[in-house]
């Protein structure tokens, strides 16, 4: 008896978990029935009130309202006064309150639109959206070439349950594009249902701490190039493909002192700016560093931004950082980093991952970057900036040269050899159906110092 009631307390749990973390508008959002006719049609009911979540019948919709009310009339009453009856994919009231010009209907306006749901409604709910809310509203469903959202038209590609078509004209223009995008996005899809990210990984296979003699010994950048392949052979696998996701932060930064030559300090203190998320996720893997850095005695961790979420000051260290005697600081702050400035610190590097330096300009939101970065370079030491695309990076690299006259290019953009092989499907649309809406962590980085 025991036994059947901890079993169903653990599926309940994971119900719970599933509705925090995974949300996709192509599937009943509570048994992930895409619901396909023959002909590919769907037959999934939307929810009457924000029209952006679906379900596969009556039953379900019920079931699940305890978790979607409170987004579902935020999402409603945010909309509407954003003037959402003139978006496609947001049609919900014609009474006109309120005509923003930004949102006009292209990509561009699209995508401005739904950022600035986003914000609004994460700004009147007074929490961070969980990642089911936020895709709610970052990936709708809709065609993926003219953003219709006529449901009854609309035709899921069943191959990877991400993308729709409201007709054969569509789809035929999309074609050469999907192919290349479709595997890869079925992985995403696999990724997310999995609940791995949400339920966690378990060990990660760490490597040892390598020991070399005399500072910058190549056995380490061998054993970090090993150890990258270890990972490389297992990206059929959902968790081989997390896992390079997880260790590309940490890779990425060794690599970077050894062929800057900052690998045989002795003692090293690293920023790393805008973190959330993706940094203090698995945070274990930062003690990864000392196993790549033997001479590195004293390494201290900063992490810096308004999504860093309470880590305390220490690690546990493995046996062999232990017996080394090596003395691992970690400091957090939720602060952007020209309010966190501190004048004793003396970073030897200042890392921004996936940073987006122009995103929120694009968007027209208030954009923090402009005062950082200036504060960055002052720190006279060199900056590393990863960026998702070789575009971006650019752009990136363009903002900061704009607004730093003395930056100096290091590293021209280029693309990173430790970037993450787990699949991201890009929520932004482009009239340009050339692009792919496939992206990955820390694709592409460069380097600048004052
Ligand atoms: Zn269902
Ligand atoms: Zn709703
Ligand atoms: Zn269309
Ligand atoms: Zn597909
Ligand atoms: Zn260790």
């Amino acid at each position: 008896m025991a036994e059947v009631a901890g079993c169903s307390q653990a599926d309940a749990d994971k119900q719970g978990l599933k509705h925090l973390s995974f949300f996709y508008a192509t599937v009943c959002a509570v048994c992930d029935d895409p619901c396909l006719s023959e002909d590919g049609l769907s037959t999934l009911k939307a929810c009457g009130g924000c029209h952006l979540i679906f379900y596969c019948g009556a039953d379900h919709q019920k079931e699940h309202w305890k978790f979607h009310k409170e987004i579902c009339l935020i999402v409603r009453a945010t909309s509407k006064k954003l003037g959402a009856n003139k978006i496609r994919g947001y049609r919900i009231n014609d009474d006109l309150e309120e005509r923003n010009d930004m949102f006009t209907e292209n990509a561009f306006g699209f995508n401005t639109y739904r950022y600035y749901l986003y914000f609004n409604v994460q700004k009147k709910i007074r929490r961070a959206l969980s990642t089911a809310e936020s895709r709610m509203i970052l990936y709708p469903r809709m065609c993926n070439i003219c953003f219709s959202n006529d449901v009854k038209q609309l035709q899921v590609c069943a191959k990877c349950l991400c993308v729709s078509y409201c007709s054969k004209d569509h789809k035929e223009k999309d074609k050469e594009r999907h192919s290349k995008d479709c595997s890869e996005l079925r992985v995403c899809f696999e990724i997310d249902k999995s609940l791995l990210e949400a339920v966690g990984f378990g060990d990660i296979p760490f490597s040892d701490p390598v020991s070399c003699d005399f500072p910058g010994s190549p056995s380490c950048l061998e054993d970090i190039k090993n150890y990258s392949e270890s990972l490389l052979q297992n990206l059929g696998t959902i968790e081989g493909r997390v896992l390079t996701d997880i260790m590309s932060a940490p890779m990425t930064i060794v690599q970077l002192l050894y062929s800057l030559d900052l690998a045989s300090k002795s003692s090293l203190s690293i920023e790393i700016v805008g973190a959330g998320g993706f940094e203090m996720q698995y945070f274990e893997k930062w003690e990864q560093l000392l196993h790549w850095l033997p001479v590195v005695n004293t390494l201290s961790l900063t992490f810096v931004g308004p999504d860093v979420e309470g880590q305390l000051g220490c690690m546990n260290l493995c046996e062999l950082c232990v017996s080394r005697k090596v003395d691992l600081k970690i400091v957090c702050s939720t602060e952007f980093y020209h309010d966190f400035i501190n004048i004793h610190s003396r970073p030897d590097l200042i890392v921004a991952f996936n940073a987006g330096f122009t995103e929120n300009i694009q968007c027209k939101i208030k954009d923090t970057w402009k005062n950082s970065i200036p504060e960055m370079i002052k720190r006279n030491c060199p900056i590393l900036v990863t960026s998702y695309t070789h575009k971006e990076s650019k752009s990136d690299l363009n903002r900061v040269q704009s607004l730093v006259k003395n930056a100096n290019v290091l590293m021209d953009c280029q693309k990173n050899i430790f970037s993450a092989s787990k699949p991201l499907q890009d929520w932004e649309l482009h009239d340009d159906e050339t692009i792919p809406q496939v992206y990955y962590r820390n694709y592409y980085l460069f380097v600048v110092k004052a």
